[in-house]
């Protein structure tokens, strides 16, 4: 059997199933970041990513970006457990023919996503490789009460998003802002169930705070905030990276949310949260309900 037969998902769940957490580990693999025991108010938080020269940007992607990326798209992981970012570590593989500017240009854009969120570059590791490759480790914090993970979704919560999906074909991947901001007003003034950061696609990334919470949802096509950039309504709700978080929180409070929402970011919503016997439901524009199968981007 080939990795590709599996996919993904599956191998994940297979590495997931053979790993044994102490104690210590309070959510393991299986949301945006590890939430581990930390001190009597607060939990670290833990996730790593890495982008590919080829996969997830060209050579010919301005150097800059592509550094800001991969430490932004980290950020956006500890946004999504509803934490701050605080220390990471950056392990790079580059070609020994490499351009030195291309490689201080990496650097400057970590350096500027690490400003921008006050993030301290404490070390990583250097090898060569045939093509440019970036992974960050990065750990954040957040007090107990604030931790927001994918699996707290309640039946009737008004499910919403930030920001417009879709754009990331015109380049917004390289180019996106970690929502911090908006997550920690969410997390400090509301009672959020459940978020996630839009890293797979729309409708996977709703699928999966369903999946761990054990619910159904019904979304209303109309309401769905489509970035003039996208491809079209499909492509936008399943192609990935729009960074943009998705969130549940209970009904009553979803008013209070509009009116007090205090970001030039746009803030939609998009649906609510039903019995999981009734499944994942789209209401397109004609009135028509369809079944929804939350497939996104997957590696393999
Ligand atoms: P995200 O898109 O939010 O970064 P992923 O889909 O990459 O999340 O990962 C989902 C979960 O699987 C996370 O908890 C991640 O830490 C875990 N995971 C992914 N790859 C591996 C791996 N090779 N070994 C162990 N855990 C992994
Ligand atoms: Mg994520």
């Amino acid at each position: 059997m080939k990795l590709k037969d599996l996919g993904e998902f599956n191998f994940i769940n297979r590495i997931s199933k053979s790993i044994r957490p102490s104690g210590r580990v309070v959510k393991g693999i299986g949301d945006d970041a590890a939430v581990l025991k930390y001190t009597k108010d607060k939990y670290l938080l833990f996730t790593t990513d890495m982008i590919i020269e080829g996969k997830h940007f060209y050579k010919s992607a301005k150097a800059e970006s592509v550094g800001k990326k991969a430490l932004s798209c980290n950020i956006s992981d500890i946004a999504a457990m509803g934490g701050t970012p605080k220390f990471a570590v950056i392990s790079v593989g580059l070609p020994g023919s490499l351009d030195l500017r291309y490689a201080d240009g990496l650097y400057k854009g970590i350096r500027k996503a690490a400003d921008s969120f006050k993030v301290d570059l404490v070390g990583g590791d250097t090898v060569s490789s045939g093509k440019i490759i970036i992974n960050i480790a990065l750990i954040g914090e957040v007090e107990k009460k604030n931790l927001t993970l994918r699996s707290g979704a309640k039946e009737n919560d008004a499910i919403f998003i930030t920001g417009n999906i879709g754009g990331s074909i015109k380049l917004k991947h390289l180019n996106f802002t970690p929502r911090v901001k908006e997550a920690r007003f969410l997390v400090n003034n509301f009672k959020i169930n459940s978020m996630i950061d839009v890293s797979d696609g729309l409708l996977a990334d709703l699928g999966h705070i369903l999946e761990e919470s054990n619910k159904g949802a019904i979304i209303c096509e109309k309401t769905i905030p489509v970035s003039r950039n996208a491809l079209g309504f499909d492509s936008a709700v399943r192609d990935g990276e729009d960074f943009e978080l998705v969130f549940t929180l209970p009904l009553p409070q979803a008013g209070r949310l509009e009116k007090a929402w205090p970001f030039a970011t746009r803030l939609s919503r998009i649906g609510r949260v039903i019995n999981r016997r009734k499944g994942f439901f789209i209401v397109s524009k004609d009135g028509k309900s369809k079944k929804i199968s939350p497939a996104g981007f997957t590696h393999f």
